[in-house]
């Protein structure tokens, strides 16, 4: 089987045919450092985070490339309002975005770019398009980008070129453009604006103009995948398209990949309304980081997402049933003969996750046969049908799978130390017939959200989970 992708440039499922053959070089718009993220972020940004896993779990070699922007209108408005250098209050908040980006156990990208740091990138391709013929200066200063000179425009959101942007708001900062359309590659200098001196001038980056410098920079003039949330198709990526091409004359990238909105009480998510919620908010009503990873994973990237109390308490069971399993697996000792079914048992499930994984990252479904396997599993558990080197290897194969879920292992193998080390000294009471200790620190555990079973093969321990609504 080969990754199908459903492709916003066709309109259609086209199967992943990497340039370089072996090698999936790959770009996702990433942030706007002036505020923390916010869940309806993360979707997007996990989403690509799942392909770029599932890819080098197939064994692609993957360069994926997330740029963050630190040069914009809000970012200059706000850390004005704060009265502090932009470079000070950008670093802050790209720290604050790596940070929950972690803790959400979302793979580092293999190149983080800043936008200030690749002005010169951004010059050469603004110097190409002018020498070209596809941009001009305005009186300012500033540099667009002149549609009228690339049919083109509109392939990816599939709009008549004719009525692009009629209606839609002037941007107060557009100056005098030729065309109601075109867009700014490059902003004249403006007082109280950081501005840099360059061969086209001085001034400051447009923003469209800075994913395709980077992407460019780092996986050449033509790459395999782009990514973004489906509020950037236009007019951002199709800027990005039009640019790109017309500088270099080549095709800019072949499989265009959109993720849906995030909704929470029935609205998009979004900074500009306040209907927003942050991971720390998440946290704060007892949501452990692999729950609200699962919650914002498990529904399909093309398919709108419902956020709220109901989606992160099934994430939250849906999690703490694997990581049990997992932890069951582990302690799991029987002097049985292997059970001969189990190698077509995880075939089936490795064939059903990966099959639903090829299909356009059909993820509910390859969650449905993780779930199948696990149905499976604690069967053979409970039959106690399954040897210790049948326990071993079932363990195994489920953390094979989570090197593309990312959400099963470290919640399993992850006990705070403080709990961690309650757990040991219950351990060492028990194993001193000390009950009344041992009764004790159970109870504190559970006071904590750490229930504690004692089975024939020791006392395990998993995450309590509260269901219900609220
Ligand atoms: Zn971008």
């Amino acid at each position: 089987m080969t990754l199908r992708l459903m492709n916003t440039l066709t309109g259609r499922l086209d199967a992943l045919e990497p340039l370089e053959p072996g090698h999936v070089r790959m770009y996702t718009c990433g942030p706007t450092v002036y505020a923390p993220a916010h869940v309806g972020n993360f979707r997007s940004f996990l989403f690509a985070d799942l392909l770029r896993r599932y890819l080098a779990w197939s064994g692609y070699r993957v360069t994926w490339v997330m740029n963050i922007t630190d040069v914009d209108d809000k970012i200059i408005r706000d850390a004005g309002r704060e009265g502090v250098p932009i470079g000070e209050f950008t670093a802050r908040h790209a720290d604050a975005f790596l940070a929950d980006a972690r803790q959400l156990r979302m793979s580092t990208p293999d190149v983080l770019p800043r936008a200030t740091a690749h002005v010169p990138a951004m010059v050469d391709l603004v110097q190409r398009l002018l020498e070209r013929g596809h941009a001009y200066r305005t009186e300012d200063g500033s540099i667009f980008f002149r549609i009228a000179s690339w049919p083109a425009y509109g392939r990816l959101a599939r709009l008549d070129p004719g009525q692009l942007r009629v209606g839609e708001r002037v941007e107060a900062d557009e100056y005098a453009k030729d065309d109601v359309r075109d867009f700014a590659l490059w902003k004249g200098p403006r007082d109280g604006e950081p501005r840099w001196e360059t061969a086209v001038g001085p001034g400051r980056p447009g923003w469209h103009v800075e994913c395709s410098a980077m992407s460019m920079a780092y996986l050449g003039p033509s790459f395999d995948i782009h990514t973004g949330g489906v509020d950037l198709v236009f007019p951002h990526h199709e800027d990005e398209i039009a640019q790109s091409e017309a500088a270099t004359g080549q095709p800019f990238v072949s499989i265009w990949l959109h993720c849906a909105h995030l909704q929470m009480a029935g609205q998009k998510m979004a900074k500009r309304t306040g209907n927003i919620e942050r991971p720390t908010d998440v946290y704060a009503r007892g949501i452990s980081p692999g729950a609200l990873r699962y919650a914002l994973l498990a529904v399909h990237y093309r398919a709108p997402l419902d956020f709220g109390d109901d989606s992160l308490a099934a994430a939250s069971a849906a999690v703490a049933r694997l990581s049990t399993l997992l932890g069951t697996l582990d302690s799991y000792r029987e002097a049985a003969s292997d059970d001969p079914d189990l190698p077509a048992v995880l075939a089936a499930a490795r064939a059903g996750f990966a099959g639903a994984l090829d299909d356009d990252l059909n993820v509910s479904e390859a969650l449905a046969a993780v779930f199948e396997l696990a149905r499976e599993i604690n069967r053979r558990i409970d039959l106690r049908r399954l040897s210790t080197g049948d326990a071993a290897r079932a363990a195994a194969f489920l953390r094979d799978l989570d090197r593309v879920l990312g959400v099963i292992v470290a919640e399993a193998d992850e006990l705070e130390p403080e709990l961690a080390d309650l757990l040991e000294r219950r351990s060492a009471a028990r194993a001193a017939r000390d009950w009344e200790a041992s009764d004790r620190l159970r109870g504190e555990l559970a006071s904590r959200g750490v229930v504690v079973d004692d089975t024939r093969d020791g006392q395990r321990w998993r995450r309590a989970v509260e269901v219900g609504g609220g």
